[in-house]
């Protein structure tokens, strides 16, 4: 195997065991975007220079025995986790010229892993968008089919994976960041529970529904991964005080006797018919590994999508009124008085689908609508909690389609945002519950890979990546990669 198509354990070893050395590693990851990133557009910025330079401080540790799983391993991070020193765009014009003068505890904790940075990953503009469509630097393709999207909004993230351009990247999921866009492009997308990894230098969406996750090749990969990112945070007061198991040692389990609830309400109209087999085909592959399987009913979860897109846009409208050309990011030419200032800088720096959230945000926050949206929303969000709390007193985990259907063209749904945000109505649930859930590939539908979702209680990422690892051992689906474009590359 090349050393791009390795798995971050493969990489791990590897090194370890100085069969190639982190430079020589980093350097075919930096060849292959040179090769492909003009085409995918999966990153903003390639931090090679620097790359470099870590990977021969990582392979001076690796000889003199310092090695552990992830040092000399290379890794890309959503352009939304602030890294000191490094433009720091969250896919928006408005902080193009922004430089992060210090590391998100997810950049800090995986650096101090041993793990090299290869660069910034494009994404929708401030993480809105199940497309990547949204990214004030361009749209990403899907490496599966060019014309088609890679999901959102962790769409760079995904196109680089899945392309051999990075063994591994971090994404956020907001409302389905990580696990639509892995389903899309055939990776493990795990989204921890809400306070399992720390948000601090993550520049925030929706604080109550933002968290950080990884996009990996399988579920081994993604329990390396999350092992050196979860865990408590001083500087967040919402990451929860709770010690991080060994996710690793805890993937050899039997599914024998694991009850599984199927949500009926997934299976419904609107679930592409390709996408609906996959994902009943995976769900005999447990029933066969001896899992027990049950209809489950979760009434209000249809409500999810309009329950998010009030709760979504009304934080997204408080915490983005921190970019006003004052204090970072774009600011206006000539403005003519601090009115001025603020009109033209955010109306220059934001795209048209932030301005939207904006708008929305502000208009169910205001005295009138409060408690006709916002507050009839909040107690919607409980509602769909107590759904999810009924479900886990009768299963272990969820599981249903991650996505309604595969990849589609671009530009496809960009005009019609009602029809975008129906995207994400199978992967809501998890954010508004605060719950753990994982994307497994399970199939391809004309050549697209298609996603299984497992949801589970708080604080099952232990479970759901043994799930994820005991469908990974029976099954290729994960291993199988985009093809190559004509005339090949690195
Ligand atoms: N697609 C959803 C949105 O546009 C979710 C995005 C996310 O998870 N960041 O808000």
């Amino acid at each position: 195997m090349k050393l791009h198509e390795l798995s971050v354990a493969a990489l791990g070893r590897g090194l370890r065991e100085r069969e190639f050395s982190s430079v020589e590693v980093t350097r075919a990851f930096l060849d292959r975007i040179a090769a492909r990133n003009p085409a995918l557009n999966a990153f903003i910025t390639v931090t090679a220079g620097r790359a470099l330079a870590d990977a021969a401080a990582a392979d001076a540790r690796l000889a003199r025995g310092e090695g552990r799983p992830l040092t000399g391993v290379p890794l890309a991070h959503k352009d939304i986790f602030c890294t000191d020193g490094i433009l720091t765009t969250c896919g928006s014009r408005i902080l193009g010229n922004f430089v992060a003068p210090y590391d998100a505890t997810v950049v800090e904790r995986l650096d101090a892993a041993g793990m090299v940075l290869l660069g910034k990953t494009n994404m929708d503009e401030f993480a809105m968008g199940s497309s990547n469509e949204t990214s004030g630097y361009g749209p990403v393709r899907n490496p599966w089919d060019p014309g088609r999207v890679p999901g959102g909004s962790s769409g760079g993230s995904a196109a680089a994976v899945a392309a051999g351009l990075a063994p591994v990247a971090t994404g956020t999921d907001t409302g389905g960041s990580i696990r639509q866009p892995a389903a899309l492009t055939g990776l493990t997308g795990l989204k921890p529970t809400y306070g399992r990894v720390s948000r601090y230098g993550m520049i925030a969406f929706a604080s109550s529904l933002d968290q950080g996750g990884v996009l990996a090749q399988s579920a081994v990969d993604a329990a390396l991964v999350l092992a050196a990112m979860a865990g408590p945070d001083a500087r967040d007061s919402t990451c929860i005080e709770r010690p991080v198991p060994d996710y690793v040692a805890g993937l050899e389990r039997p599914m024998r006797g694991l009850r599984i609830g199927i949500i009926r309400e997934f299976f419904g109209p609107g679930l592409e018919p390709g996408t609906g087999a996959a994902v009943q085909a995976a769900l005999g592959g447990f029933r066969t590994l001896g899992a027990e399987l049950v209809e489950v009913s979760l009434p209000n979860l249809p409500l999810s999508v309009p329950t998010y897109y009030v709760v979504a846009p009304a934080e997204a409208s408080s915490n983005l009124s921190r970019f006003d050309g004052v204090r970072f990011g774009h600011r206006c030419a000539d403005p003519q008085d601090l009115r001025d200032l603020y009109e033209r800088s955010r109306g220059e720096g934001f795209g048209a689908e932030v301005k939207r959230r904006i708008m929305t945000g502000t208009y169910v926050l205001s005295a009138g609508y409060y408690d006709a949206y916002y507050l009839k929303a909040q107690q919607v969000r409980s509602l769909i909690n107590a759904d999810f709390r009924r479900a886990f007193a009768a299963v272990d985990v969820l599981m249903g389609p991650t996505s309604p259907t595969p990849a589609f063209p671009l530009g496809a749904k960009v005009d019609d945002p009602i029809t975008m945000y129906l995207n994400d109505i199978y992967t809501i649930g998890a954010n508004l519950a605060g719950l753990p859930a994982i994307s497994v590939p399970c199939g391809l539908v004309e050549g697209l890979p298609v996603g299984l979702q497992v949801i589970g209680p708080h604080f099952a990422e232990e479970l759901l990546l043994a799930v994820a690892h005991a469908w990974q051992r029976e099954t290729d689906w994960h291993q199988r990669r985009p093809p190559e474009p004509a005339g090949g590359t690195a």
